[in-house]
């Protein structure tokens, strides 16, 4: 049987690295077996979700190279989950509450007052049929409760292996709201079993709500997905992200010049078994995620690891898969230029500038006037190879004495403009004749 697992963000807001980390274990899992990866967006809550987020998410998600092969909204599809509380109603599952928000708090507060856990005391189910038809008659709508079986409800966890959560510790879960919205938790459970999801891989702050999921998913008749929750991204100071932090947005992370390839690799091997290292593509990545071996301890990251995975990424990349890009930001010098800067690059905008040193103008930095001199004079004609420097820098060696950094640093400054840079030998056939000897002579070229 072939997989199907769903990404189920809220669209409201833009998803961070930390939403990418449970999108592509999602993707990623689905394609190794050949599976299904559904896009949900969990939109039931009218107020806050908006189609631009939803939107966003589906730019994000293509951008991350993992596009989903099928797509639901949750606002759609309100009468599957008009069912699933009508069957729960009758099945005695479902129940009527008519306490206000205030009258439960002050409830709670007793409780704790008196030591005793914040539980829901069920006090709604004892009310009798004139008692319901009373608060009707007040003008008082219900919310509505699942009915929790008081006991051990286990899964084996794709993650963190065999698990359990006690249920008659938690409160019976509202599912419709005063309005006769839903809560997250009915749409989730009967979208799961209406789609058919095999596999349900989340953030591990869901463990509670698989428990609860469960006994509905069973009161439904349901079959039972696998049930995976991960660790969660932290900054490397120990806080969550969410959706509120936008500097780690993937939307923020694309516009700052970061490779997909780059963010899919911390996003996945962070807090793994695996070291965090560049991979030619989500192939690879997917070989290399297994979910047993998923860190339960939360999975720090450092913003900075993003910018030296972002280089190391570029610095591999294949001229066949930079050839396009340079050419869409109209930068020459074909492979050998590529092959030359790349290992310079942070961005891979940064080849605009390393481009400008070729093509000039170049503003020339002259810091010993004798040595270019004599090295303009010593230049030898064209046709250049990358051999050319080694002979050209030993003839300059020769008559000038220099050597070394006293060598090579003044010539770098007058060819380039810049203090460090590509190798020399490779830059300077790029560069050419003409421009070397007006660049040596002090000027712009
Ligand atoms: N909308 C939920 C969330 O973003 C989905 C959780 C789930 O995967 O079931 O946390």
């Amino acid at each position: 049987m072939s997989p199907i697992v769903r990404f189920a963000p809220s669209p409201t807001g833009f998803i961070h690295i930390g939403n990418a980390r449970t999108a592509l274990l999602n993707a990623l899992f689905a394609r190794r077996e050949g599976g299904t990866f559904i896009l949900r967006f969990d939109d039931t809550d009218l107020e806050r979700s908006r189609r631009e987020y939803a939107d966003a998410i589906e730019v994000d998600l293509r951008w991350l190279g993992i596009p989903p092969d099928r797509v639901v909204r949750q606002s759609e599809r309100l009468a599957t989950y008009d069912e699933a509380a009508r069957r729960l109603r009758d099945l005695g599952r479902l129940y009527p509450c008519y306490e206000t928000a205030e009258e439960l708090d002050r409830r709670r507060r007793i409780q704790l007052v008196r030591g005793r856990p914040p539980v829901y005391d069920r006090a709604a189910l004892e009310l009798s049929g004139a008692e319901r038809a009373q608060f009707e008659a007040e003008g008082r709508r219900p919310h509505w409760r699942f009915r929790l079986e008081d006991r051990r409800v286990g899964w084996d966890d794709l993650v963190r292996g065999p698990s359990h959560v006690e249920t008659g510790s938690l409160s019976d879960p509202v599912l419709v709201r005063q309005d006769g919205s839903y809560l997250y938790t009915l749409p989730s459970v009967a979208d799961d079993a209406d789609l058919g999801v095999t596999h349900v891989i989340r953030g591990e702050d869901h463990v509670t709500n698989t428990a609860v999921q469960i006994q509905i998913l069973e009161a439904l008749g349901a079959s039972i997905p696998a049930f995976g929750h991960h660790n969660l991204l932290t900054t490397a100071g120990g806080e969550g992200l969410s959706k509120r932090s936008g500097a780690l947005s993937l939307r923020s992370l694309r516009e700052s010049g970061l490779e997909p390839m780059a963010v899919a690799a911390l996003a996945v091997l962070v807090g793994s078994p695996e070291p965090v290292r560049p991979v030619a593509d989500l192939a690879e990545l997917g070989g290399l995620v297994d979910l047993a071996h998923v860190s339960r301890a939360p999975a720090q990251f450092l913003e900075s690891d993003l910018d030296s995975l972002n280089a190391r990424v570029l610095h591999g990349l294949a001229w066949t898969e930079a050839e396009e890009r340079l050419r869409a930001l109209e930068v020459g010098g074909g492979e050998a230029f590529w092959l030359a800067v790349r290992g310079n690059l942070t961005r891979f905008m940064d080849v605009t500038g390393w481009w400008q040193v070729i093509e000039g103008p170049v503003e020339p930095v002259i810091e010993d006037a004798a040595l270019t001199a004599a090295a303009s004079d010593l230049l030898p004609e064209e046709p250049w190879s990358q051999e050319t420097w080694r002979d050209w820098t030993a003839a300059v060696r020769e008559a000038t004495g220099r050597k070394g950094r006293a060598l090579f640093h003044p010539l770098r400054l007058a060819l380039t403009g810049r203090d460090h840079g590509p190798e020399l030998a490779q830059l300077l056939p790029l560069i050419g004749r003409d421009r070397s000897l007006r660049r040596l002579r002090g000027e712009a070229a």
